[in-house]
């Protein structure tokens, strides 16, 4: 498999060579060049697979550059009933017939992060020790993401993470879950600032090439392909534990922030897995709904981000977006390449009255928006009826689901964090504390340890560099 540049301008490149690259070199993103097919007769074959074979036989078809013993035995280690708390790894709840929970958050850091990123952590730490290479993750988080990707680098060799964090704004769960970490190869470093400083520092960082280099600093953000691909796993599974035979379809619904969940469904679809729908669920930030309802694509400016109580969702841009749109324009990089430049001088574009509205049609894809008040009524509906509790992510993707269910399709609802990640709200909506899973009781009585630094990238750089001479 080869990969190429949504912007045309990158010669085609291995797995390993876009494994720890961020922004292809041209400013785009990677893309496999084709999308491996499964027929009828093959998905028979893979139906009773665990987890780990099954991701075994999807991922060896995008990384064919690790000998398969080898790429065999990382996928083993990564997805573990002692990881993932259940055999199944992403097991499926049934509430009613015809309607499932795909539980993805059930990794060490309670969200459905945990699932690609400890695949990354343990690929990044393969191909670093064979190249003898080294690898400085530096990023800012206002919670979630810091701590999977924390969670997933943690102990290995040849990487350190830098995870900067605004200084007493996130919520004690979280706090505890990443200051708590003892190995010396993670830095939490706590900002006397907010979260666009903690940001902006990583820019001014980034933008400092030869420091950059000198240090080997990357990042593990959403664009990351391999990611992207690790997510294709679970639709399949899911897809085989809602259905009995292969002559069955089903729908997803789906939480969606920066696109990546939504974008490996779509993927998913592309190589064959019988999907009739895949529906998006937006929170107030919306800018994915808006466009697949009306053709436009309108990134909002950072000061347009509400900040809401499904908080992984809130973001200006949809950073997976610009791959789906490669495909939806048939691969066209001049077409892709003219769009984007728009959009990079805060601009928008709009599909109306062109061909590629009838492909976004065929896409699967429908979309819709869920807020404050749907997400309160949809957690207490749910602990009701069912008696099963759904964080707020989770309730937008049940809001907006109910919504589009076709009558004789089973739905799945993706359910991508724990309720007790946000137990402050399930407290006030439902009178009680949500459960705390076995793998993270006692959290927040452990010891805690970061590093209080005021706004000050030179000081950060000061750090990095000190850290790692030692
Ligand atoms: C990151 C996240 C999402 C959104 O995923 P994208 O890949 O950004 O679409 C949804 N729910 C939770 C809990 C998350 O952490």
């Amino acid at each position: 498999m080869r990969y190429i540049s949504t912007r045309g301008g990158m010669t085609p490149r291995s797995f390993r060579e876009i494994l720890l690259e961020g922004l292809a070199t041209d400013g785009g993103l990677a893309m496999p060049q084709t999308y491996p097919q499964y027929s009828k007769a093959s998905l028979s074959r893979l139906r009773k697979m665990s987890y780990a074979d099954l991701a075994f036989d999807i991922l060896s078809h995008y990384i064919d550059d690790i000998a398969p013993t080898d790429l065999k035995k990382l996928i083993k280690k990564t997805y573990t009933a002692k990881v993932f708390c259940s055999e199944a790894i992403t097991p499926l709840k049934t509430l009613e017939p015809g309607l499932h929970l795909l539980g993805l958050s059930n990794g060490p850091t309670l969200a459905f992060k945990d699932l690609a990123l400890q695949l990354l952590g343990n690929l990044f730490e393969f191909v670093l020790t064979s190249q003898k290479g080294q690898l400085n993750i530096l990023g800012a988080t206002s919670g979630d993401t810091g701590s999977a990707a924390e969670y997933a680098m943690r102990g290995k060799r040849g990487i350190r993470v830098f995870m900067l964090s605004p200084h007493g704004k996130m919520s004690r769960f979280q706090t505890a879950q990443m200051y708590s970490l003892s190995d010396p190869n993670i830095f939490n470093i706590a900002i006397k600032g907010v979260f666009d400083d903690c940001q902006d520092m990583v820019k001014q960082v980034s933008h400092d090439e030869s420091f950059k280099r000198r240090f080997h600093i990357g990042t593990v953000n959403s664009i990351n392909w391999a990611r992207v691909a690790a997510q294709v796993v679970y639709y399949f599974k899911g897809y085989f534990a809602a259905t009995k035979n292969d002559s069955e379809v089903v729908s997803f619904a789906v939480p969606t922030g920066n696109f990546g969940n939504v974008l490996a469904g779509y993927i998913a679809r592309q190589m064959g897995l019988p999907i009739h729908q895949l529906i998006l669920a937006t929170n107030e930030n919306n800018v994915l709904d808006e466009f697949f309802k009306t053709g436009i694509y309108r990134p909002r400016v950072s000061s347009e981000v509400k900040q809401t109580s499904s908080p992984s969702m809130d973001i200006s841009k949809a950073s997976n977006f610009e791959r789906f749109v490669f495909d939806l324009v048939e691969r066209d990089t001049h077409k892709l390449s003219a769009l984007w430049q728009a959009v990079e001088r805060g601009g928008e574009f709009n599909l109306q009255g062109t061909p590629y509205m009838n492909r976004l049609a065929e896409s699967g894809i429908v979309s819709g928006t869920s807020q404050h008040a749907d997400r309160l009524k949809t957690i207490r509906d749910i602990y009701k009826k069912y008696d099963v509790m759904v964080d707020t992510h989770t309730a937008d993707a049940i809001k907006v689901g109910l919504e589009h269910r076709t009558p004789g399709v089973p739905l799945i609802f993706l359910e991508t964090a724990q309720p007790v990640k946000f137990a402050e709200i399930i407290q006030e909506v439902l009178g009680r504390e949500p459960p705390c899973p076995e793998n993270c009781r006692g959290l927040e009585r452990l010891p805690q340890r970061m590093d209080v630094m005021h706004v000050d990238s030179d000081a950060i750089k000061d750090y990095i560099e000190n850290r790692c001479q030692s």
